[in-house]
């Protein structure tokens, strides 16, 4: 099996080295973007551990998209994407777009548009109490 990455990055990727810090949940529903965004490193990573910060409810991360290794490919494309602007609805074009730091190789905003960033801040890898 290749090992090759593609161009693409997906912005609910794990928090661990490789990836970078995409923002900050503030709210349910709402994201801080940060650019540009930070590596992670192991650094980052045992501080928030000695916090007690669990970084996949309280930040979001990007990191190389990995196809059809990520139990969220569906055939050809990202299928979580698709199930969130599915739920949430198409959004509308009333706001700017956030100002994210990887819009120009995001996965999601290539399949979907500005409709998965109207639904990108309800995504949290890991909700709090799971
Ligand atoms: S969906 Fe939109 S807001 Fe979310 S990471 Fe991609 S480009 Fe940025």
């Amino acid at each position: 099996m290749s090992t090759q990455k593609t161009a693409f990055t997906c912005p609910s990727a794990p928090p661990e080295p490789g990836s970078v810090l995409l923002g900050v949940v503030a709210a349910p529903g709402q994201i801080v973007y940060i650019t540009p965004n930070p590596p992670v490193s192991s650094e980052m990573l045992d501080t928030f551990q000695k916090n007690g910060i669990v970084p996949e409810n309280r930040l979001r991360f990007a990191g190389p998209c990995m196809e059809h290794r990520c139990m969220q490919w569906a055939g050809s494309r990202c299928g979580l994407i698709d199930r969130v602007v599915e739920h949430f609805g198409p959004g509308g074009d009333r706001d700017p777009l956030p100002k994210c730091g990887i819009r120009n190789t995001c996965r999601w905003f290539a399949q979907q548009g500005r409709a998965a960033c109207d639904s990108c801040p309800e995504v949290i890898r890991k909700p709090a109490g799971t």
